[in-house]
């Protein structure tokens, strides 16, 4: 069952806490049931990958028409639709050559000190896609993401990329596939925080005297259709709260750095294994706002074992095989 392959969630996981790395890598163990925030990113990724696919002219129809048909909570759907449309008025006119889209790669981990491989891991992924910037020349690595945090440009949130690791298995991965690559075209999509509105109580409802309810209450609650109107009118009103685009370049000291990062990541997983010890790490059990799908079971609840709301695969990577990536696709947050 143990694989070999180290990818940026891998690595993030394994980061975060060895007891969630253990029960997702060595174990299998996936929940069943994704939270609300992963819909949406899912909903976007399948979106943009359908955009970057089609050719110039198509590409809002092809990305709304890679949403039809998915079971996912209406309201979900509309505001990707939104976000769709939103990046496609931002973005539409920027020249790029696309060379790839979803493009996955396993390669060679080097030992940043001697540049021997390494005999224990792989580096694995699949890159978002590979464009030539027709304005520069350049071979940029694109790569999406969708965020409920502030996306200000210069915010914590870019500074944090500097040492993001997942640009730098990207770079090393596009390389690896022969892609000079120079840098990465980093997309941020600000998730709205608008949510439906509701009808008003009835025993919180109070008529005028011409028998009209109050103004800001309600008699139903609104439609997918309203809430798509209304979430377009306020996207369209401040676009650049929602659509942030930055290049982020990986010189060769930051790619050494981040090897650095990785090739000791690597270290303490198999250390972990060979001491057949996972420690668990109780400041990652909440994050982004989420609770860790394994709190129960970690805190002694719950059972792992023929708990229907997991299930055990016997593939680690699901995310680099034919199933289409967003399906897979997971954290929002670099
Ligand atoms: S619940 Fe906490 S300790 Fe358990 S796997 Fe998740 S992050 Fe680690």
């Amino acid at each position: 069952l143990r694989s070999d392959l180290l990818t940026s969630s891998r690595l993030k996981d394994a980061r975060a806490c060895a007891r969630l790395h253990h029960l997702r890598y060595n174990l299998g163990y996936r929940p069943v049931v994704s939270a609300d925030t992963l819909r949406f990113g899912t909903l976007v990724h399948l979106g943009l990958e359908a955009w970057w696919l089609a050719p110039q002219g198509e590409r809002l129809e092809a990305a709304l028409a890679a949403l039809e048909g998915a079971e996912v909570d209406v309201y979900e759907v509309a505001r990707a639709r939104v976000m769709l449309r939103g990046y496609d008025a931002r973005w539409g006119s920027a020249q790029y050559e696309v060379l790839g889209v979803e493009v996955p790669f396993v390669t060679e981990l080097r030992n940043p000190a001697t540049g021997a491989a390494s005999r224990t891991w792989r580096l694995a992924g699949k890159v978002d896609a590979i464009v030539r910037d027709l304005s520069t020349g350049l071979v940029m690595l694109v790569e999406h993401k969708t965020s409920g945090e502030d996306i200000t440009p210069g915010g914590e949130y870019w500074r944090r990329l500097r040492m993001d690791s997942q640009i730098s298995v990207y770079v090393e991965g596009a390389r690896s596939l022969g892609f000079e690559v120079d840098g990465c075209v980093y997309d941020v999509l600000g998730k709205p925080r608008h949510k439906p509105l509701k009808a008003t109580p009835m025993e919180s409802r109070k008529v005028t005297r011409t028998g009209e309810l109050y103004s800001g209450q309600r008699a139903f609650d609104e439609t997918p259709e309203e809430f798509e109107a209304r979430l377009t009118e306020a996207v369209a009103a401040s676009p650049s709260a929602y659509f942030v685009r930055g290049e982020v370049v990986r010189l060769e000291e930051d790619m050494r750095d981040a090897l650095f990062d990785i090739w000791q990541t690597g270290q303490a997983i198999r250390e972990s294994e060979l001491q057949g010890r996972h420690p668990r790490n109780s400041d990652a059990c909440t994050r982004y706002g989420r609770t860790c799908p394994f709190f129960a079971a970690c805190s002694g609840e719950a059972s792992l074992e023929g708990n229907p709301d997991f299930v055990v695969l016997e593939d680690m990577h699901p995310e680099l095989s034919d199933v289409p990536a967003a399906a897979q696709r997971e954290e929002a947050t670099p």
